[in-house]
């Protein structure tokens, strides 16, 4: 098995315009936020719907100053899913603030929204849902349950850029909404985020809270109301968001199309019939994914060596795969909180059990297929 061969579970692609791009910039005497990070934001914000958007530098730090912007800290309860990047809780107890996780739905793999409304007490300040895989929530179901309480919502839609609800994008909606241009996203910045706001008071908020809390009064003042961290994101990671930004119509049309080669393969090889799990495809009541990942729900239960050892068979097959993600309130950290196996069953069994197979849009048409075949094969072995 050769470099060349192997078919890893993701992988970026930077085009050679956005190369020469970056070269310039590094070349401009201006590398850090200027022009090219307002150029992106821009673009982002016509992406929304005119709606306001500013960069960072990840999306960590986008998620830690939507909680900062929802003033949320100390005695506050925020609702969200164990079934994610431990990014999503990690920020929610970076502001003082209490994560209290639900399951999640078998099907969609997505924070349950009944489970939501049996959690609100009242100490609930806010609900950060999260679109794994891409696919969003039943966004008026969503949005009726937080005005009905008076709730903020932070999406985390870091893997859901050009995701739909009702044919409108996330983010376009909403009401803080925070993306991730991180290298494994459908377009990064190599490292980066943004998040789109609800008035150009906000957003004058979030630009202070991105840098320090810096007010500028005049040519040579300045003033600090509120400190803020180190968040901004460079020209140079804003010329790579640029040249991903013009080819992200494509991207999504390739990706899908690669999940409809899947959905054959899957079907060609019964899958289903073998007790694999299959990703859910469109939601009837009008969320449409952008195919950020491929997961199958593996019968662990019934294989040898269950995951791990379907990874490494996999993998001397020259192919990679990933895992998204193990229930994080079963992390050392949560568990000190008092969270425990079995108060999050669907999500525990989804995170012992959930396989991210490759999609990226340079697949060939004949990958999945490949990918499908070897998964079928390596079930033999280890059944
Ligand atoms: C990627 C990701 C993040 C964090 O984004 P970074 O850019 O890596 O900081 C947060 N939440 C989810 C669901 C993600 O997938």
């Amino acid at each position: 098995m050769t470099d060349s061969t192997f078919l890893p579970f993701t992988r970026p692609d930077i085009d050679a315009a956005t190369i020469a791009a970056v070269g310039e910039v590094l070349t401009s005497g201006w590398i850090t936020s200027g022009p090219k990070m307002q150029a992106f934001e821009a673009q982002l914000s016509a992406l929304f719907a005119g709606r306001p958007v500013r960069a960072f530098a990840n999306g960590t730090s986008t998620m830690e100053v939507a909680l900062r912007m929802a003033n949320l800290g100390a005695g506050d309860e925020v609702i969200t899913t164990a079934l994610t990047w431990v990014a999503t809780a990690n920020v929610i107890v970076a502001v003082g603030a209490r994560p209290v996780f639900v399951d999640v739905d078998p099907v969609t793999r997505n924070i349950s929204l009944d489970a939501v409304e049996a959690a609100i007490t009242a100490r609930t300040r806010a609900i950060i849902p999260v679109y794994l895989a891409g696919l969003p929530v039943d966004m008026d179901r969503l949005y009726s349950i937080a005005r009905k309480h008076g709730l903020r919502v932070i999406e985390d839609a870091a893997q859901a850029i050009d995701s739909r609800w009702r044919g409108e994008r996330i983010g376009a909606i909403g009401d803080l909404v925070s993306f991730s241009f991180h290298a494994n996203k459908n377009i990064n910045s190599v490292e980066g985020g943004c998040l789109v706001m609800n008035s150009e008071a906000e957003a004058l908020r979030a630009e202070r809270l991105r840098l320090q809390g810096v007010i500028r009064t005049g040519p040579d003042g300045m003033e600090v109301e509120e400190p803020g961290g180190k968040f901004n994101l460079s020209d140079v990671h804003a010329a790579v968001g640029i040249g991903q930004l013009a080819r992200l119509e494509s991207i999504t049309r390739r990706r899908a199309a690669l999940a409809e080669c899947y959905a054959d393969a899957v079907a060609d090889a019964r899958l289903a019939e073998l007790g694999v799990g299959l990703p859910p495809r469109a939601d009837p009541a009008g969320a449409l994914t952008n195919w950020h990942m491929f997961q199958v729900e593996l019968p662990v239960d019934r294989m040898l060596g269950a995951r791990a050892a379907t990874m490494q068979a996999l993998r001397a097959r020259g192919i990679g795969s990933g895992v998204h993600y193990p229930a994080l309130h079963l992390f050392k950290f949560y568990r000190a909180q008092g969270w425990r196996e079995g108060m999050l069953p669907h999500t525990e069994r989804l995170g012992r059990s959930l396989l991210t197979l490759p999609l990226f849009p340079a697949m060939t048409d004949t990958d999945p297929a490949r990918v499908v075949s070897a998964l079928v094969a390596v079930m033999g072995e280890l059944s």
